[in-house]
C-alpha cells in the first residue's frame, strides 16, 4: 500500500521545496534551451564531465548559469538551510612576509621590497590575535612566506603560545605550500610535519598556495613551490589525520578555460579519495606591484561568476563555494550568491596579501555590515565557526530581489 505523506511532514516538506527547486529551471530544461540537455544532467544529480564543464563556460547565458548553480546549492543546502549564507567573524595573520621564492604574481613576498620584510616574534604574534580577541573574533587564519629563520619550531610555538593564551580560537593556518617548505626545511616527511603542528594547536588548513595547478602556466608564472601532486598529496595526508581544508584556484595569471576545468577535476578527484575540502574559493589576481599586467587577461566579472557557477556544479563533493568579498568587491561578492556561491568569507581584520597587489576593498568589514550585505543579496545570515557548524543565524530577513537579468545590468553600469 502506497504511504500517504501526512500534510507539513519532514517528507512533504522534503518533496515540496525539491519540486519548487526544478520549478527554477523550467525554462532551462525546456528542449529548445542549448543547455537542456545539462540541465537534465544536473536535475538527475549526473557527474558532470569535462566536456560539460566546457560547454558551461562556452554559454554567454548568465541567468541560466545563475540557475543552475542556485538549483545545486539549494538542493545541497536542503529545505531548512536552502538560503544560508555564511560568514565567519576571523582575522588574518601573517607572521613573515619574507619569502624564498619569488612567484610572478606575488607582490606580497616582493623581492625588491625585501629590506621592507617583517617575521614577528611569538609576542607580537599574541599581541595581534589579542587585539583581535577583544573584538570577538573566533578564527585566527595564519599564511605567510616562506622564510628559513620561521623553521617548524617557530610555528610550534606560534601555536602552542597561541592555545596557551586563547584556548578557544581555532587556529586555520599553513598552505600546503608552507608544510612543503617546512618538511623540507627540516628533513622530515609531510605527515610528521603534519602531526607536530597538529600536536601544537593546528586545528584546519587553508586553501592557498594551489594557485593554478597547470604546469605551463606555474612555469611562465615561476611557480617553483608545491605542484599539483605535492599540493594535493598534503591535502589528502591532512584530511587523514583529521584536518579539514579547503582548496582555491587563482586566475588571471595566463591560464585558459581547460586549465581551470583540469584543476578543479582533480580536487573532485582528490575530496573523492579523503573527502575532507570544506570550500572551495576562486582567486583573480591582483597585479599592482607585479609585472605580469602586459601579458594576461584580467578576468572579466563575467568571468568570475562564471568561476563561480561552474565550481558550483563540476565540484559536486564539495559542501561549500565561497565568494571572497575581499577580493570581488561587495557588489560582485552579492552577486556570486546567486550563481551558487554561499559562503562570505569572513570579517577578517587586516588583510594584507590581496591589498599589497592593489586590491581596494575595505580591510576589515563589521559583523552587522557582513549581515547587511548578505541579507540585501537576498539571503539568510548565519555565523559560523572554522568547520561550519552555526553559531548564529542571524535576525536580517532576505531582501525580495529583482530579476537576475536586472541584478546583471549592474556589471556594465
Ligand atoms: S606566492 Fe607564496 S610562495 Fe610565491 S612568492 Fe608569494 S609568498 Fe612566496
Amino acid at each position: 500500500m502506497t504511504a500517504v505523506l501526512a500534510k507539513n511532514s519532514p517528507q512533504s516538506n522534503e518533496q515540496a521545496f525539491a519540486a519548487a527547486n526544478r520549478a527554477s529551471l523550467e525554462k532551462y530544461l525546456k528542449s529548445n534551451h542549448p543547455l537542456s540537455s545539462l540541465a537534465k544532467k544536473i536535475c538527475n544529480q549526473e557527474r558532470l564531465d569535462r566536456q560539460d564543464a566546457l560547454t558551461l563556460y562556452a554559454s554567454d547565458d548568465l541567468p541560466a548559469l545563475a540557475a543552475l548553480g542556485d538549483f545545486v546549492r539549494k538542493r545541497k543546502a536542503g529545505p531548512e538551510k536552502a538560503n544560508y549564507v555564511y560568514y565567519i567573524h576571523n582575522m588574518h595573520l601573517n607572521p613573515t612576509n619574507f619569502c624564498v621564492e619569488t612567484c610572478r604574481f606575488c607582490s606580497y613576498a616582493n623581492p625588491q621590497e625585501r629590506e621592507k620584510a617583517y617575521t614577528w616574534t611569538i609576542d607580537q604574534v599574541l599581541e595581534q590575535i589579542g587585539h583581535g580577541v577583544s573584538l570577538g573574533i573566533n578564527e585566527v587564519h595564519m599564511v605567510g612566506g616562506l622564510n628559513p629563520a620561521c623553521d617548524i619550531n617557530y610555528y610550534e610555538e606560534i601555536l602552542q603560545a597561541v592555545k596557551n593564551k586563547f584556548p578557544n580560537i581555532h587556529m586555520k593556518g599553513m598552505t600546503a605550500v608552507e608544510i612543503e617548505y617546512l618538511a623540507n626545511l627540516e628533513g622530515i616527511s609531510y605527515e610528521e610535519t603534519l602531526k607536530r603542528l597538529i600536536k601544537a594547536g593546528l586545528d584546519s588548513m587553508p586553501g592557498g598556495g594551489a594557485e593554478i595547478f597547470d604546469e605551463n602556466v606555474r612555469s611562465n608564472m615561476a611557480v617553483k613551490k608545491a605542484p599539483a601532486a605535492t599540493w594535493l598529496e598534503i591535502h589528502g595526508i591532512a584530511h587523514q589525520l583529521g584536518l579539514k581544508t579547503n582548496a582555491t584556484m587563482l586566475t588571471g595569471i595566463g591560464e585558459n578555460t581547460e586549465n581551470k576545468i583540469d584543476h578543479m577535476l582533480l580536487l573532485r578527484e582528490q575530496q573523492d579519495k579523503t573527502d575532507g575540502f570544506m570550500c572551495f574559493i576562486p582567486l583573480k589576481c591582483y597585479y599592482e606591484g607585479t609585472d605580469i599586467a602586459p601579458e594576461v587577461e584580467e578576468p572579466a566579472p563575467t568571468t568570475l561568476l562564471k568561476d563561480i557557477a561552474v565550481s558550483r556544479l563540476l565540484l559536486d563533493n564539495f559542501p561549500h563555494i565561497k565568494a571572497y568579498w575581499i577580493q570581488l568587491g561587495e557588489k560582485l561578492a552579492q552577486l556570486a550568491l546567486s550563481f551558487g556561491a554561499d559562503d562570505l568569507d569572513g570579517t577578517i581584520g587586516e588583510e594584507k596579501i590581496t591589498h599589497a597587489a592593489g586590491a581596494k576593498t575595505p580591510l576589515q568589514l563589521a559583523k552587522e555590515k557582513m549581515e547587511a550585505l548578505i541579507a540585501e543579496a537576498g539571503q539568510k545570515p548565519v555565523e559560523r565557526d572554522t568547520v561550519y557548524n552555526i553559531k548564529r543565524v542571524c535576525d536580517h530577513e532576505p531582501q525580495v530581489l529583482a530579476p537576475i537579468e536586472e541584478r546583471l545590468q549592474t556589471l556594465s553600469a
